[in-house]
Protein backbone atom coordinates (compact mmCIF):
# COMPACT_ATOMS: atom_id res chain seq x y z
CA UNK A 1 0.00 0.00 0.00
CA UNK A 2 1.62 3.36 -0.34
CA UNK A 3 0.29 6.50 0.78
CA UNK A 4 0.34 10.42 0.11
CA UNK A 5 0.33 12.98 3.45
CA UNK A 6 -1.70 15.79 1.42
CA UNK A 7 -0.77 17.96 4.51
CA UNK A 8 1.91 18.28 6.82
CA UNK A 9 4.35 21.07 8.25
CA UNK A 10 7.76 19.53 7.83
CA UNK A 11 8.97 23.40 8.89
CA UNK A 12 6.62 22.83 12.66
CA UNK A 13 9.12 19.83 13.84
CA UNK A 14 10.89 19.95 16.98
CA UNK A 15 12.34 16.92 17.61
CA UNK A 16 12.83 15.83 14.03
CA UNK A 17 14.78 17.37 10.68
CA UNK A 18 12.72 17.38 7.74
CA UNK A 19 15.32 15.22 6.22
CA UNK A 20 14.46 12.60 8.74
CA UNK A 21 10.69 12.59 8.58
CA UNK A 22 11.47 12.64 4.19
CA UNK A 23 13.44 9.79 4.46
CA UNK A 24 11.18 7.94 7.30
CA UNK A 25 8.22 8.57 5.31
CA UNK A 26 9.50 6.76 1.99
CA UNK A 27 10.72 3.47 4.43
CA UNK A 28 6.73 2.96 5.49
CA UNK A 29 5.64 3.99 1.71
CA UNK A 30 4.90 7.49 2.36
CA UNK A 31 5.78 8.45 -1.59
CA UNK A 32 4.72 11.99 -1.06
CA UNK A 33 4.52 14.81 1.21
CA UNK A 34 2.89 18.05 0.37
CA UNK A 35 4.70 20.72 2.48
CA UNK A 36 1.97 23.56 3.68
CA UNK A 37 3.49 26.96 4.58
CA UNK A 38 1.50 28.85 7.00
CA UNK A 39 3.50 32.34 6.79
CA UNK A 40 5.84 33.71 4.01
CA UNK A 41 9.05 33.02 5.83
CA UNK A 42 8.55 28.77 5.53
CA UNK A 43 8.41 29.56 1.42
CA UNK A 44 12.33 29.07 1.13
CA UNK A 45 12.61 26.41 3.17
CA UNK A 46 10.02 24.68 1.31
CA UNK A 47 10.55 25.70 -2.18
CA UNK A 48 14.19 24.58 -0.87
CA UNK A 49 13.06 21.08 0.06
CA UNK A 50 11.16 20.54 -3.08
CA UNK A 51 14.16 21.39 -5.08
CA UNK A 52 16.42 19.00 -3.04
CA UNK A 53 13.83 16.18 -2.84
CA UNK A 54 11.54 16.44 -5.73
CA UNK A 55 9.98 13.32 -6.08
CA UNK A 56 9.18 13.36 -2.32
CA UNK A 57 8.18 16.66 -1.45
CA UNK A 58 5.54 18.62 -2.79
CA UNK A 59 5.06 22.23 -1.99
CA UNK A 60 2.48 24.57 -1.01
CA UNK A 61 2.89 28.07 -0.88
CA UNK A 62 -0.14 30.64 1.57
CA UNK A 63 -0.68 32.34 4.42
CA UNK A 64 -2.87 30.67 7.12
CA UNK A 65 -5.06 32.71 8.62
CA UNK A 66 -3.35 32.86 12.12
CA UNK A 67 -0.17 34.48 10.95
CA UNK A 68 -1.67 37.70 9.01
CA UNK A 69 0.16 39.51 10.97
CA UNK A 70 3.25 38.11 9.30
CA UNK A 71 2.39 39.99 6.22
CA UNK A 72 4.36 42.59 4.74
CA UNK A 73 3.78 44.77 1.75
CA UNK A 74 4.13 43.19 -1.71
CA UNK A 75 3.16 39.44 -0.62
CA UNK A 76 0.65 38.89 -3.05
CA UNK A 77 3.41 39.76 -5.77
CA UNK A 78 5.82 37.38 -4.22
CA UNK A 79 3.38 34.55 -3.94
CA UNK A 80 3.29 34.61 -7.29
CA UNK A 81 6.51 34.77 -8.06
CA UNK A 82 7.07 31.94 -5.67
CA UNK A 83 3.87 29.83 -8.16
CA UNK A 84 5.84 30.86 -11.30
CA UNK A 85 8.93 29.21 -10.08
CA UNK A 86 7.53 25.65 -9.08
CA UNK A 87 4.94 25.38 -11.29
CA UNK A 88 4.03 21.81 -8.99
CA UNK A 89 3.31 24.04 -6.12
CA UNK A 90 -0.40 24.06 -4.49
CA UNK A 91 -1.60 27.02 -2.94
CA UNK A 92 -1.96 27.17 0.88
CA UNK A 93 -2.60 26.88 3.49
CA UNK A 94 -5.06 29.79 3.51
CA UNK A 95 -8.55 30.14 5.13
CA UNK A 96 -10.99 31.05 7.33
CA UNK A 97 -11.01 30.90 11.00
CA UNK A 98 -12.95 32.17 14.01
CA UNK A 99 -11.64 30.52 16.87
CA UNK A 100 -8.38 32.96 17.26
CA UNK A 101 -10.44 36.32 15.36
CA UNK A 102 -13.71 36.58 15.43
CA UNK A 103 -14.09 39.40 12.61
CA UNK A 104 -14.07 37.97 8.88
CA UNK A 105 -11.63 40.98 7.60
CA UNK A 106 -8.65 40.91 7.17
CA UNK A 107 -8.67 37.11 6.43
CA UNK A 108 -11.57 37.15 4.28
CA UNK A 109 -9.63 39.89 1.72
CA UNK A 110 -6.24 37.26 2.11
CA UNK A 111 -8.71 33.95 1.48
CA UNK A 112 -9.84 35.99 -1.41
CA UNK A 113 -6.06 36.85 -3.19
CA UNK A 114 -5.11 33.12 -2.47
CA UNK A 115 -8.42 31.98 -4.38
CA UNK A 116 -7.38 34.73 -7.29
CA UNK A 117 -4.01 33.13 -7.28
CA UNK A 118 -5.62 29.56 -7.58
CA UNK A 119 -7.62 30.84 -10.28
CA UNK A 120 -4.40 32.65 -12.19
CA UNK A 121 -2.33 29.79 -11.77
CA UNK A 122 -4.82 27.12 -11.88
CA UNK A 123 -3.57 25.41 -8.83
CA UNK A 124 -4.98 23.45 -6.31
CA UNK A 125 -6.12 24.99 -3.02
CA UNK A 126 -5.18 23.23 0.65
CA UNK A 127 -8.03 25.16 2.96
CA UNK A 128 -8.45 25.45 6.43
CA UNK A 129 -11.62 26.40 7.96
CA UNK A 130 -12.39 26.06 11.54
CA UNK A 131 -15.78 27.51 12.68
CA UNK A 132 -16.16 29.81 9.95
CA UNK A 133 -18.43 27.37 8.00
CA UNK A 134 -21.21 31.04 7.71
CA UNK A 135 -18.19 32.86 6.14
CA UNK A 136 -17.55 30.10 3.43
CA UNK A 137 -20.99 30.26 2.42
CA UNK A 138 -19.68 33.26 0.29
CA UNK A 139 -17.11 31.32 -1.45
CA UNK A 140 -18.89 28.00 -2.82
CA UNK A 141 -20.14 28.97 -6.32
CA UNK A 142 -15.92 30.13 -6.63
CA UNK A 143 -14.74 26.96 -5.16
CA UNK A 144 -16.93 25.16 -7.66
CA UNK A 145 -14.59 26.52 -10.25
CA UNK A 146 -11.59 25.47 -8.56
CA UNK A 147 -10.04 21.97 -7.50
CA UNK A 148 -9.99 22.24 -3.28
CA UNK A 149 -9.61 20.14 -0.29
CA UNK A 150 -10.75 21.21 3.16
CA UNK A 151 -8.05 19.90 5.34
CA UNK A 152 -8.39 18.11 8.47
CA UNK A 153 -11.74 17.80 8.20
CA UNK A 154 -13.69 17.24 11.93
CA UNK A 155 -17.36 19.00 11.34
CA UNK A 156 -20.60 18.00 11.00
CA UNK A 157 -22.42 16.20 8.07
CA UNK A 158 -23.98 19.01 6.73
CA UNK A 159 -20.42 20.67 6.19
CA UNK A 160 -18.92 17.78 4.72
CA UNK A 161 -22.03 17.57 2.54
CA UNK A 162 -21.81 21.27 1.49
CA UNK A 163 -17.88 20.28 0.11
CA UNK A 164 -18.84 17.36 -1.40
CA UNK A 165 -21.82 19.63 -3.36
CA UNK A 166 -18.92 21.97 -4.72
CA UNK A 167 -16.90 19.24 -5.59
CA UNK A 168 -14.23 19.71 -2.95
CA UNK A 169 -11.81 17.18 -1.66
CA UNK A 170 -12.28 16.07 2.15
CA UNK A 171 -9.06 15.44 3.88
CA UNK A 172 -8.92 13.28 7.26
CA UNK A 173 -6.05 13.62 9.61
CA UNK A 174 -5.75 11.78 13.29
CA UNK A 175 -8.20 14.82 14.73
CA UNK A 176 -11.60 13.07 13.01
CA UNK A 177 -11.02 10.12 14.90
CA UNK A 178 -12.00 12.16 17.67
CA UNK A 179 -14.74 13.26 16.16
CA UNK A 180 -17.96 11.91 18.07
CA UNK A 181 -19.26 11.25 14.58
CA UNK A 182 -16.48 9.83 12.91
CA UNK A 183 -17.89 6.48 11.90
CA UNK A 184 -20.79 8.03 10.19
CA UNK A 185 -18.26 10.72 8.69
CA UNK A 186 -15.95 8.41 7.77
CA UNK A 187 -18.38 6.44 5.43
CA UNK A 188 -19.90 9.39 4.02
CA UNK A 189 -17.27 10.92 2.25
CA UNK A 190 -17.58 10.16 -1.72
CA UNK A 191 -14.84 7.45 -2.38
CA UNK A 192 -13.56 9.24 -5.50
CA UNK A 193 -13.28 12.62 -2.88
CA UNK A 194 -11.83 11.66 -0.08
CA UNK A 195 -7.71 12.12 0.89
CA UNK A 196 -5.46 11.72 3.82
CA UNK A 197 -2.86 14.00 5.86
CA UNK A 198 -1.09 14.12 8.86
CA UNK A 199 -1.26 17.93 9.28
CA UNK A 200 1.91 16.90 11.25
CA UNK A 201 3.67 17.62 13.76
CA UNK A 202 0.14 18.65 15.12
CA UNK A 203 -3.08 16.67 15.23
CA UNK A 204 -0.97 13.67 16.56
CA UNK A 205 -2.79 10.55 18.44
CA UNK A 206 -2.51 11.36 22.83
CA UNK A 207 -0.98 15.29 21.98
CA UNK A 208 2.32 13.21 20.76
CA UNK A 209 3.61 14.70 17.58
CA UNK A 210 1.89 13.11 14.35
CA UNK A 211 4.32 11.45 11.53
CA UNK A 212 3.26 10.20 8.06
CA UNK A 213 4.57 6.80 9.32
CA UNK A 214 0.69 7.06 10.80
CA UNK A 215 -1.67 7.40 8.16
CA UNK A 216 -1.78 3.55 7.43
CA UNK A 217 -3.28 3.40 11.00
CA UNK A 218 -5.65 5.99 10.12
CA UNK A 219 -6.79 4.54 6.76
CA UNK A 220 -7.70 1.03 8.46
CA UNK A 221 -9.62 3.28 10.93
CA UNK A 222 -11.72 4.89 7.95
CA UNK A 223 -11.83 1.58 6.50
CA UNK A 224 -13.62 -0.09 9.22
CA UNK A 225 -16.15 1.80 8.83
CA UNK A 226 -16.94 1.22 5.01
CA UNK A 227 -17.52 -1.39 2.43
CA UNK A 228 -13.88 -0.93 0.76
CA UNK A 229 -11.56 -3.29 2.50
CA UNK A 230 -8.09 -1.39 3.88
CA UNK A 231 -5.89 -2.14 0.93
CA UNK A 232 -8.49 -1.14 -1.88
CA UNK A 233 -8.95 2.00 0.13
CA UNK A 234 -5.87 3.12 -0.09
CA UNK A 235 -5.54 2.47 -3.50
CA UNK A 236 -7.95 4.68 -4.37
CA UNK A 237 -6.92 7.76 -1.47
CA UNK A 238 -3.66 7.61 -3.56
CA UNK A 239 -4.95 7.42 -6.82
CA UNK A 240 -7.21 10.60 -5.54
CA UNK A 241 -4.33 12.09 -4.05
CA UNK A 242 -2.40 11.93 -7.61
CA UNK A 243 -5.64 13.48 -9.14
CA UNK A 244 -5.42 16.62 -6.60
CA UNK A 245 -1.94 17.49 -6.54
CA UNK A 246 -1.84 17.03 -10.37
CA UNK A 247 1.17 14.60 -10.50
ZN1 LIG B 1 -2.01 22.75 8.60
Amino acid sequence: MYFIDTHIHLQAYNAKTAPQIISEAAACDVQKLVCAAVTEADWQMIGGWAEKYPQAVVPAFGIHPWYLETLSNGWQGRLAEQLERFPQALIGETGLDRSRNPEPEPQAEVFRIHLELAEQFDRPLLIHAVKAWDWLEAYWPQLRERRFVIHSFNARREQLDKIIKAGGYVSFSNSICRNRDFAALAAAVPAEKLLFETDGPFQGPEGKDSHPCQIAALCAKVAATRPEPAADLAARVYMNSLRFINV
